[in-house]
């Protein structure tokens, strides 16, 4: 069991690995400063009215991306729908002066569902624009910057949150992504594996996978007031949960949806009872191949 499951999660982190690799520019790649590539949505407009907790943005727009591969010979009859790609930064590389990150590249959940239903940009809130720490000359969270690609890790940015794999034993617990567009109560947050809804607290929900390692995932900052669940619901893949928005107790943070993984050593004690230890793990790998997963238009199962 326990072969099979580090086999199956280094061949997931192969392929991870391969899709970092064949990493070619997408067929329109956001110049910085652009607004979202979600087809049909508004630029995203400034709402400097909201009050930003938690909140920022992401990568300046000049950073370095890696030098992708040279480019393949072309077929004489190239296939109609090449595989859709987008930029994404290496697991790990944070925002400089935002805190130590964590390069694993391990696809902790390998049939994860994005949990965006209309796609959205992973960075962080705190250093990018509109965010406590972010640049002080844009103050907005709608900012372009904001919604541009390409993602950025947060885990392990710099918190005091327990986090054990993170250098210091405290960081970021998980991974913070925008919705398509900068407006709350628009956008589906999607359940990320079949499971039980098992809590639901202030500005929090978790989801615990049925199957074994029975991953929990926690997403904050939906629109608690209009849940698409209950605690206790049974949830399938895909499933809609509620509305990507900013709740977060008294102070709203920026909009975004921060997405959690824990899962850990899972087994049974001599007496049949299940145990599984969970710690948070770095959530940016699973992310970036479920995205791809969606712009392939695949279904979530
Ligand atoms: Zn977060």
């Amino acid at each position: 069991m326990r072969a099979s499951l580090i086999a199956t999660v280094a061949a997931t982190a192969l392929l991870a690995l391969a899709a970092c690799d064949q990493k070619t520019p997408p067929a329109a790649p956001a110049a910085p400063g652009a607004p979202p590539a979600a087809p049909g949505a508004p630029p995203p407009a400034a709402d400097p009215g909201d009050p930003v907790g938690d909140g920022g943005a992401e990568q300046t727009p000049d950073e370095a991306l890696p030098a992708g591969p040279a480019a393949p010979a072309q077929p004489a009859n190239p296939p109609a729908s090449p595989p859709a790609t987008f930029q994404h930064l290496e697991t790990g590389d944070l925002i400089p002066g935002s805190g130590s990150g964590y390069l694993d590249r391990t696809v902790w959940s390998p049939d994860l569902c994005f949990p965006m239903a209309d796609g959205g940009f992973a960075n962080s809130q705190v250093y990018g624009a509109g965010g406590g720490k972010g640049p002080k000359d844009k103050t907005s969270q709608c900012d372009a910057m904001n919604y541009s690609l390409p993602w950025r890790d947060n885990f392990c940015e710099a918190r005091g949150y327990t986090s054990p794999i993170c250098a210091t034993g405290t960081g970021h617990q998980g991974q913070d992504i925008r919705p398509a567009t900068c407006k709350k109560n628009v956008h589906w947050v999607l359940a990320s594996e079949p499971g039980i809804i098992t809590d639901i607290g202030t500005y929090t929900v978790t989801l615990v996978g049925s199957a074994p390692p029975h991953r929990t995932y926690r997403y904050l900052h939906m629109a608690m007031g209009g849940l698409a669940v209950h605690e206790g619901d049974s949830v399938k893949a895909g499933d809609h949960l509620g509305k990507t928005s900013n709740d977060f107790g008294q102070t709203p943070t920026t909009i975004h949806t921060h997405f959690e993984i824990r899962a850990g050593v899972a087994g049974t004690t001599t007496d049949g009872k299940p145990v599984v230890l969970h710690t948070f793990l770095p959530p940016y790998a699973s992310l970036v191949a479920a995205y791809q997963r969606q712009l392939n238009g695949e279904a979530c199962h």
